[in-house]
């Protein structure tokens, strides 16, 4: 199979032209010192600039506003914004908000899309996604114990939350909810608008994180739904639809999440590079020690290997559609995060005291880069869904030896050493 992530030239333009602007704009917000105003002020200014380029939230589809453009460009348009934090937020594909916006493009009413969608894709509304509970293991959500039952015209809902990410200064979280307690494990939970005055949630912490809390209060709140009454009508989708929702929802984003992550390792890689060169120590430069070329070498074979895969999940999707790029997905997930933490932890290794301190965004980088290996399933689960795939096939061979496999020497020992256990069968006989 050949595949292909050629783009055309127009769109080639576009993305110099992201690269130019994150770099000379965007990356500076990472220091910038001032209050959330001003902040909020300068980022609708950036927001204008990417609007005016028309490649303010590329990950719709085109009547809402998208590009329409398949998996691979996305890709490539993330690759360029994972550069830096704040770059999805000016081009409108920050999370959580950009898959609570795809969920309600894929399934909301024309109601749900007047009242959050639209709102949520200018910039106005703020959304998290409750889904992750303390008690329960969240690798396995078949055991969410949230409940949603209607009573009358309204849902009511009781459970306990937390990782909902942004909760704090949202205007509306989707929750998921167990609505269906009798129905098959994939089709209990539904997922249900909560906007966040809604009577009985209860948004009590940030939890305290690695991360921390960023601008905007923003961090991983704790939610409690205390008899929680929503209308009838925030249902998404169907009741029990909830798992289908998710499905649809977290393909695409884990890709664009992947080629972030890129991004994010092309940076640090640099950074790598550039201290090589610089640092001198024993009469050389760092970059003459093999243990710094060998981290160099690793790196990019690294990197080029993860955005390799992630292209090609990103084109399979874009061929054969989302159901057949699952295994590809999976892969790129656990694979590249760890080849953003690895490149990450060379280069704050490389800069030594300087990598470990505020001064450079490395130490940023790094605990985020930790992060990644938890958020949008955790990497066991991503490589247990694969081997399971993979393996699903692959009928056990009789015998000890896996015949078509094996070199024929060993084979041919085999043959001899039944055929001498034959033998020596019938001599005792
Ligand atoms: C920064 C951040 C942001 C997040 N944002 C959100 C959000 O917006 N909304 C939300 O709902 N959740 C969010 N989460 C939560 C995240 O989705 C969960 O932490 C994740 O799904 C793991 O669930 P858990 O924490 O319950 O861990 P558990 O499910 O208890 O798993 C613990 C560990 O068990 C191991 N494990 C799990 N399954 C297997 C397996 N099959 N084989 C071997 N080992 C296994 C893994 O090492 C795993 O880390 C966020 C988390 C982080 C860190």
């Amino acid at each position: 199979m050949s595949w292909d992530f050629s783009t055309e030239p127009e769109f080639e333009e576009k993305l110099r032209w992201m690269r130019g602007f994150v770099r000379e704009k965007v990356t500076p917000l990472e220091v910038l010192d001032c209050d959330d105003a001003t902040f909020m002020r300068i980022i609708r200014d950036l927001r204008q600039e990417v609007k005016a380029q028309g490649l303010w939230a590329t990950h719709l589809p085109p009547e809402l506003g998208g590009q329409g453009f398949g998996q691979v460009k996305l890709g490539l348009m993330h690759e360029v914004e994972g550069e830096t934090y704040w770059a999805p937020w000016i081009f409108g594909n920050q999370a959580p908000d950009s898959g609570n916006g795809e969920i309600l493009a894929l399934v909301g009413t024309e109601e749900q899309k007047r009242r959050w969608l639209f709102p949520l894709l200018g910039g106005e509304l703020v959304s998290a996604f409750s889904m992750t509970e303390p008690e329960n293991a969240g690798s396995d959500p078949t055991r969410l114990s949230t409940t949603a039952v209607l009573d009358g015209d309204e849902w009511v809902i009781n459970g306990h939350k937390w990782f909902s990410s942004n909760a704090m200064g949202a205007d509306f979280l989707i929750a998921m909810v167990v609505s269906e307690p009798d129905a098959p494990p994939h089709h209990r939970a539904s997922m249900i608008i909560v906007p966040r005055d809604a009577p009985g949630l209860d948004v009590v912490r940030n939890v305290p994180t690695l991360v921390g809390e960023g601008r905007f209060g923003h961090g991983e709140p704790e939610v409690y739904y205390r008899d929680c009454r929503v209308p009838k009508e925030n249902l998404l989708g169907r009741r029990g639809q909830g798992f289908e929702i998710a499905q649809m929802r977290l393909g695409p984003g884990r890709i664009h999440h992947c080629m972030r992550w890129i991004g994010q390792a092309n940076r640090a890689f640099r950074m790598l590079c550039e201290r090589a060169v610089q640092r001198e120590l024993g009469g050389e430069r760092l970059a003459d020690k093999q243990t710094i070329q060998n981290w160099i070498a690793d790196s990019r074979a690294e990197i080029e290997a993860a955005r390799l895969l992630t292209l090609k999940a990103a084109w399979v999707m874009d061929t054969q559609g989302v159901k057949a790029a699952r295994t590809d997905i999976s892969i790129i997930k656990f694979f590249g995060a760890k080849v953003l933490h690895d490149v990450i932890d060379r280069a704050l290794q490389a800069h030594g005291g300087l990598g470990f301190s505020g001064d450079v965004p490395l130490e940023r980088m790094y605990r985020w880069a930790r992060a990644a290996r938890l958020v949008d399933g955790a990497d066991e689960v991503h490589r247990v869904s694969v081997a399971r795939r993979l393996l699903r096939d692959v009928e056990a061979p009789e015998g000890i030896w896996p015949s078509e496999h094996v070199p024929t020497r060993a084979a041919a020992a085999a043959e001899q050493y039944r055929s001498y256990l034959a033998r020596q069968a019938k001599v005792e006989a």
